[in-house]
């Protein structure tokens, strides 16, 4: 599908903000750079678009008041300098918007907030919400209690979770570089930019290893790209530095680089189950299970499987691989590691007498089972 095409048909975009873009080389919140942003935003509001704002620059805008020179790496700073800076972040956002009376709303989310899905449920109920409200959501990581297992370390990430959950038309990445190149523009002259990719292959992430601004550089963008296209959603990345850059976007500009959709979209809780949750362990199944789940649309029995790594709880999300340990399937199991240690191997109907109880036929419910 053409950029043309999907850009007229989009209506909800995610504009993800780098650090970089909003800050200056001094290390400071660059006010009028927000300023110029949300002059394009809210001529994109006007015409009625609706639009979800994922920003980065909390750690950054911290700095001075904390009287550190550069971000530190210890996680406490960090985090102590977001905690500081996410206030003026959000003040400089929200005055911004306040010259066309626009409101704003703060959204803090955490990885753990978008795995357990009833909180899942109800930030896209909430956001979903202000957005038929007119207000402008704006999110960050909550990085104040965001340790190593809850976090998503990177706002590509983040933003890319949110545009899956919101159901997003389309991810705007805005950047301080103008796209994909072939090579680092840095070191190689002949370097030059992707302007359209139509799915993103191993060639093309391997393009990536250019390291850009913020905790994720090109790598996680592109990552972000791949798990959107993945899931039917066209993803741009831009250079944010550019003036009226999403609207020169939105009106079709050949700038930066349009990741093209797959045409099958995966439903909503299917990519929450792909993409959302962190597996707690798994499980390894037989050729026969595999190709069951793979080309027959069926379930996980306790027959195929072989063994199963890790604890995890019934509930928890696990992946699905094969005798090579390849993953190709995640789901939420029935049962805890511990029962299916228990049941491997057995008919469903030889449940009852392993366990002493049986509360489903199968390990992994298809509906709760999606194919990577
Ligand atoms: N949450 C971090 C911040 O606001 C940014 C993470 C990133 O740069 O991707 O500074």
């Amino acid at each position: 599908m053409t950029r043309a095409k999907i850009l007229a048909n989009s209506k909800l975009i995610v504009v993800k903000i780098g650090s970089r873009v909003i800050t200056s080389s001094k290390n400071e919140l660059d006010s009028s750079a927000i300023e110029t942003l949300v002059k394009d935003i809210e001529e994109l509001y006007r015409k009625k678009y609706q639009i979800v704002v994922v920003t980065s620059g909390a750690i950054v805008a911290g700095l001075a008041d904390l009287k550190l020179g550069s971000r530190p790496t210890d996680l406490p700073l960090k985090q102590a300098a977001s905690a500081v800076g996410q206030v003026k972040l959000m003040h400089s956002y929200a005055t911004a918007f306040k010259k066309y009376n626009i409101p704003v709303a703060q959204i803090l989310l955490t990885r753990e907030d978008l795995q357990n899905r009833h909180r899942y449920l109800n930030a896209r109920n909430t956001l979903l919400r202000l957005l038929e409200k007119g207000v402008v959501p704006i999110i960050n990581e909550n990085d104040t209690v965001a340790v190593e297992e809850i976090k998503f370390g990177d706002n590509d990430t983040l933003s890319a979770l949110v545009a899956l959950m919101m159901d997003a038309d389309m991810l705007i990445i805005l950047t301080d570089i103008c796209g994909l190149y072939t090579d680092l523009p840095c070191d190689n002259k002949e370097a030059k930019l992707i302007s359209h990719v139509d799915k993103v292959t191993p060639a093309i992430e391997k393009m990536a290893k250019c390291k850009g601004e913020g905790a994720g550089g090109m790598e996680t963008k592109i990552h972000a790209a791949k798990m959107l296209t993945e899931s039917g959603i066209p993803v741009i990345i831009a250079d944010g530095r550019e003036k009226q850059i999403l609207n020169k976007l939105i009106s079709c500009e050949e700038i930066g680089t349009f990741f093209a959709p797959a045409e099958q979209k995966k439903k909503s809780k299917k990519t929450w189950l792909a993409f959302s949750l962190k597996s707690k362990g798994q499980i390894v199944v037989d050729k026969g299970a595999k190709e069951a789940l793979l080309k027959g649309g069926k379930s996980l029995l306790p027959s195929g499987i072989l063994s199963v790594k890790g604890e995890f709880e019934a509930g928890d999300s696990v992946s699905i691989t094969d005798e090579n340990g390849k993953e190709f399937a995640k789901g939420l199991s029935n049962y805890s590691s511990e029962e299916i240690q228990k049941i491997k191997g057995l008919k469903s109907s030889e449940i009852n007498k392993a366990l002493g109880y049986k509360d489903y036929d199968e390990v992994i419910h298809r509906d709760n089972l999606v194919v990577l």
